[in-house]
């Protein structure tokens, strides 16, 4: 099944307050929102897009703010941390940057040899820029970021497993090859695809359950360019014992799900159609874009959900 999957697509999490979830993916991190939409099973809830100037895959961090949301709990089963890759030497500016906004820093480390620097997001979610030499996915020129320092996309996430065995043989079956272990962390990576493509497994086998609240990842999605590609991985997965939905419409990709046996809920989705569907690209994420099943109550969704200040 290799070469079917090319990296990570997106990662969606939950927020509690979409006006600084917005603030702080636009301005901080220099993030284009590139659609404001609205959840499909709630469609009094935002969706958030926030990626490089189009939303291409491997980007793209999606956010749920559900305002009266409490604070999830890290744990066992899920994302516990999302990084995104920046040129090398620019963790320094990003350090002052963070500091100068409040932001609260958690540490500096290293991680197979690359220089990271872990800070917490609005909702206390763990989030990294890791320096990549040679990533040539072009940052979104045009935020408050300089350029040259800006996000090229996701580099990767972490999850955190009690027992990291079958998890490790689906990412195999992915198209992941397992490349090296460093303490608690074993790393899978694959070479190319879109360039957002570690997936490092941290075994904790006492950590408690996560529990599901603002902050936390809801799921990860990996890509795939197209439908046939993944018709193809839904029938690996299927054989392979997982239980998959069937290929959902998400408007600008189609998408499968399934629970990965460390717990975490893994997407599948396709690169196209993409989000220049409904607007062009100079207009990405102004406009409130509402499912056509939800056209209907356009009103009350608008009178429901609170402004977002740009
Ligand atoms: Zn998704």
């Amino acid at each position: 099944m290799r070469d079917l999957i090319t990296g990570l697509h997106h990662v969606t999490a939950m927020a509690a307050d979409p006006q600084s979830n917005n603030d702080f993916f636009t301005r901080t991190l220099g993030l284009r929102r590139v659609k404001k939409t609205v959840n499909f099973d709630a469609p009094d809830v935002y969706h958030l897009y926030y990626g490089d100037e189009t939303g291409t895959p491997g980007t793209v961090m999606t956010y749920f703010p559900f305002p009266d949301i409490a604070p999830g709990k890290r744990g066992a089963g899920e994302v516990v941390e999302t990084a995104f890759a920046v040129a090398p030497g620019t963790l320094g500016d990003w350090a002052g940057r963070l500091a100068a906004q409040g932001v609260d820093r958690r540490r500096s480390d290293e991680r197979f040899g690359a220089q990271r620097l872990v800070f917490a997001g609005p909702d206390g979610e763990a989030l990294a820029l890791v320096e990549v030499a040679g990533d040539a996915r072009a940052p979104f020129a045009g935020g408050p970021v300089p350029a040259e320092q800006g996000l090229h996309g996701f580099h990767g996430v972490t999850a955190r497993l009690r027992d990291g065995a079958a998890t490790g043989e689906l990412l195999r079956l992915m198209g992941f090859r397992e490349t090296g272990t460093e303490g608690a962390i074993t790393r899978y990576a694959m070479a190319g695809g879109n360039g957002a493509n570690v997936v490092d497994l941290e075994i904790v086998p006492q950590a408690p359950a996560a529990q599901l609240g603002a902050g936390s990842v809801h799921h990860v999605a990996f890509a795939v360019p197209d439908r046939a590609a993944q018709a193809q991985m839904r029938a690996a997965l299927v054989e392979a014992g997982q239980q998959v939905t069937p290929p959902i419409d998400r408007d600008y990709f189609w998408a499968i799900y399934f629970r990965s046996p460390g717990g975490v809920l893994f997407e599948v989705a396709t690169d196209e159609p993409g989000f220049a569907r409904d607007e062009t690209v100079a207009e990405l994420g102004t406009a409130l874009r509402i499912p056509a099943q939800h056209a209907h109550l356009r009103e009350r969704i608008e009178r429901a959900l609170p402004p977002i200040r740009d």
